[in-house]
C-alpha cells in the first residue's frame, strides 16, 4: 500500500513475485518489482518480519523519462531505495540475526517431525495411554486458533498425530480401500487392528473424552473441547484415522454417556472393553416410519414387565451395527407416551446377543456401505433386557442426548474441516502436476480462484467452530447454543463446496475410489441433514441488537 501511495500507479509497472527464497541473511517470502516510467526498475523484498526496498541490479540511469513528474518521482524512488538499502544493511539484517529461531505460524500437514509422547506411567490405571496430557485448565483461558498456540503437552500430541497419520496411515490407504471393496470387507482389516495397537502404544488413544466429563482424567486424556478440536481435525485427514485412535462414531458417544451417567456395573461391563477397543457399539434412535429429525416423534416402545424392559421398534441407519465386534446397542424409545413431550423417551443398554434383534438389510450412502461397521435397518421384536440396563432413569433420554450433542457437533465439524484440508492439499498437488491446453492446470484462472475460495472458506469455518468449542469450555453448552447451530449450517456446506472443487480439478479420477474425495463428499453430505437454519434464524431474531433502529416517529 505504501508503495502505491508514494508513486502514482500510472507511472509504474509492477509485479508480485511470491516465491519463497532463502537469502543468506534471512528468509524472504517474495517481492514487489516495478519499473518506473523513467526506465529504472526497483524491487521491494518482503521478509518474514517486514519489507525492505532495494534497487534492482542492472538499473538504468534516471533522466530518460520525458515528464518532469516522472523525473521527480524517479529521484524520490532512488533516494527511498538508498534509504531502505542503508536500513537493510545497518539495521534490518541485524534484526534477522537476533531473531529466535521460531517457526512461522503456518499449518503444515507434511513432513512434521515431532517427539514421541510419554507412555502411561507405571502404577497409574488409565484408559488413555497419555500421561498428564494437558494443563487443560490453563488452555481454557484464551481461544487457541492454531495448533501453535496449544500447550506444549497438547502440541506434542498434535504433532505426533500428524506424524503417525502421514507415516503410518497414508501409505496404507490404497490397501485399506481395497479391503473395503473386497469380499472380506465385513471383517476388520488386520492392518487397522495392527495400527490400533501402535496408536495405543504411542499414547494416541481415547483422546476425545473431555475434561468436563472426566475431570480426574480417569478414562481419557482430559483435553478441553478446543484442544481436542485441533486433534480431531487431524483425524479427519484420513477416513481410517478415527477408528485407529479409538475416537470413532458412535463409540465416542457411547463411552461419554457411560462415563457421565453409567452405574459402576454398567461401566465395568461395557465402558472398560470399549475404552480398550475390544468391542464396538451402535446407537438406535432413528425410526423407519417417523420424521426422526424431531426425536420426540420416535415411536419405538419400551415397556416395563416383571423385572425387565421389553422393547419393540423398527429402526434404520443404525451405524456400526454390522461390525463383528459390535456387542452393545444404545436403544432409544418411549417408556411413557403420556408424559410431557420431552420426558416420554428413555435410553437402554441392549446386548447385541439378546434374542429378537434382526438385521433386515445393510444400507448405503451414494453406494458407500462403510464396512465393517456399516449402517442397517433393524427390527427389535420383544427384546427383553434387565431393568438395571436403563441409563440414568426412565424419561431421561433427552437430558442424556443434550449433554452429548454439542460435543458431537464440534467433532463432526472438525472432522469435516480435516476432510476439506486434505481435499485442498490433494487438489493443489494435482493441478500443479497436470497440463491441459498448453498450460499447467494451476495457471488457469478459475482453478486459482477455486483454491483461493476454498482456503478462505476453510479458515472462516474453522474459526467459527473453535469459537463454539471455546464457548463450551468457558461458559457451557447453553452459552454456545447459537454458535452450535451456526456451525451445523456452515461447516457441512463449506466441506461440500471445497471437496466438490477438488473433485472437479481431479477430473474423472476425483469421482473414483482411487482418492478419498468421493467418500469425503458423501460423508459431508450426510452431515447436512438436520441443518439448523431455522434455529439460527429464530435465535437471531430473539437477539436484542445493540444497534436498534430508532422507534418510528410519531406523526
Ligand atoms: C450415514 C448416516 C448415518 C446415520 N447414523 C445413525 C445412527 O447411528 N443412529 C441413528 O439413530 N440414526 C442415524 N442416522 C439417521 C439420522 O440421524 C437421521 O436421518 C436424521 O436425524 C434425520 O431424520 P430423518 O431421516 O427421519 O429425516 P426427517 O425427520 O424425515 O427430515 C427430513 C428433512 O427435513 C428436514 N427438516 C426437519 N425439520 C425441518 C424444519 N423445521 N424446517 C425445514 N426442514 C426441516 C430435515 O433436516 C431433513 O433434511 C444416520 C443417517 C445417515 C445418513
Amino acid at each position: 500500500m505504501w508503495v502505491r501511495r508514494l508513486f502514482q500507479p500510472s507511472t509504474l509497472h509492477w509485479a508480485w513475485r511470491t516465491t519463497a527464497l532463502n537469502h543468506p541473511l534471512g528468509r524472504h517470502q517474495g517481492g514487489l518489482r516495478w519499473t518506473h516510467s523513467g526506465g529504472r526498475s526497483y524491487r521491494a523484498v518482503i521478509f518474514d518480519t517486514g519489507g525492505v526496498l532495494v534497487p534492482s541490479p542492472g538499473t538504468v540511469a534516471v533522466g530518460q523519462a520525458s515528464s518532469a513528474t516522472a523525473q521527480q518521482s524517479g529521484k524520490l524512488t532512488e533516494s527511498m531505495a538508498e534509504l531502505a538499502w542503508d536500513f537493510a544493511t545497518k539495521e534490518g539484517f541485524r534484526v534477522f540475526k537476533e531473531m529466535p529461531a521460531t517457526k512461522t505460524l503456518s499449518r503444515s500437514y507434511h513432513a512434521w517431525a515431532g517427539p514421541r509422547s510419554p507412555r502411561t506411567p507405571k502404577g497409574v490405571r488409565g484408559h488413555s495411554t497419555v500421561a498428564a496430557a494437558s494443563p487443560s485448565h490453563e488452555a481454557k483461558g484464551g481461544l487457541v486458533i492454531s495448533p501453535e498456540g496449544l500447550s506444549p503437552a497438547v502440541r506434542k500430541l498434535y504433532e505426533q498425530l500428524v506424524q503417525f497419520i502421514e507415516q503410518k496411515v497414508y501409505p496404507l490407504e490404497p490397501e485399506l480401500q481395497r479391503h473395503q471393496a473386497s469380499a472380506n470387507r465385513w471383517s476388520p482389516s488386520p492392518l487397522i487392528e495392527d495400527l490400533k495397537e501402535k496408536a495405543k502404544a504411542e499414547g494416541l488413544w481415547n483422546l476425545f473424552l473431555p475434561l468436563e466429563t472426566d475431570p480426574e482424567k480417569k478414562y481419557g486424556a482430559g483435553l478441553t473441547n478446543v484442544e481436542y478440536a485441533h486433534l480431531c481435525e487431524v483425524m479427519g485427514m484420513s477416513l481410517y484415522a478415527s477408528e485407529i485412535f479409538n475416537c470413532s462414531v458412535p463409540d465416542m458417544g457411547t463411552m461419554e454417556i457411560l462415563v457421565r451417567y453409567g452405574t459402576e456395573e454398567q461401566k465395568a461391563r461395557w465402558l472398560v472393553p470399549l475404552l480398550e477397543g475390544r468391542i464396538h457399539s451402535c446407537f438406535a434412535m432413528t425410526d423407519r416410519k417417523v420424521a426422526s429429525s424431531d426425536a420426540s416423534n420416535i415411536e419405538a416402545s419400551i415397556k416395563e414387565e416383571d423385572n425387565s424392559y421389553v422393547i419393540n421398534g423398527h429402526k434404520w441407519w443404525t451405524s456400526g451395527i454390522l461390525h463383528p465386534h459390535c456387542k452393545l446397542c444404545v436403544f432409544m424409545g418411549k417408556t411413557d407416551p403420556q408424559a410431557p413431550r420431552h420426558q416420554q423417551q428413555s435410553m437402554l443398554l441392549v446386548p447385541m446377543d439378546s434374542p429378537g434383534i434382526t438385521v433386515i438389510r445393510p444400507l448405503s450412502v451414494f453406494g458407500l456401505e462403510d464396512p465393517p461397521g456399516g449402517f442397517a435397518e433393524v427390527q427389535f421384536k420383544d427384546v427383553r433386557v434387565p431393568k438395571e440396563n436403563i441409563i440414568l432413569g426412565p424419561g431421561r433420554a433427552f437430558e442424556i442426548a443434550q449433554g452429548r450433542l454439542g460435543r458431537a457437533r464440534i467433532h463432526n465439524s472438525m472432522r469435516l474441516i480435516g476432510y476439506s484440508e486434505r481435499a485442498l492439499a490433494l487438489m493443489k498437488t494435482r493441478v500443479m502436476s497436470r497440463t491441459a491446453f498448453g498450460k499447467p492446470l494451476v495457471e488457469q484462472g478459475t482453478i486459482l480462484a477455486d483454491i483461493a475460495r476454498s482456503r478462505v472458506e476453510i479458515e472462516q469455518a474453522r474459526l467459527l467452530v473453535l469459537k463454539a468449542a471455546h464457548l463450551m469450555d468457558v461458559a457451557g453448552n447453553k452459552a454456545a447454543a447459537l454458535e452450535m447451530a451456526m456451525i451445523k449450517m456452515v461447516v457441512p456446506s463449506m466441506a461440500n463446496q471445497v471437496i466438490d472443487r477438488a473433485i472437479q480439478a481431479f477430473g474423472a479420477a476425483g469421482l473414483s475410489s482411487d482418492y478419498p474425495l468421493a467418500q469425503f463428499f458423501g460423508w459431508a453430505q450426510t452431515l447436512r441433514l438436520g441443518d439448523d437454519q431455522l434455529k439460527v434464524a429464530k435465535m437471531e431474531l430473539k437477539n436484542q441488537s445493540r444497534l436498534q433502529e430508532p422507534a418510528a416517529r410519531r406523526v
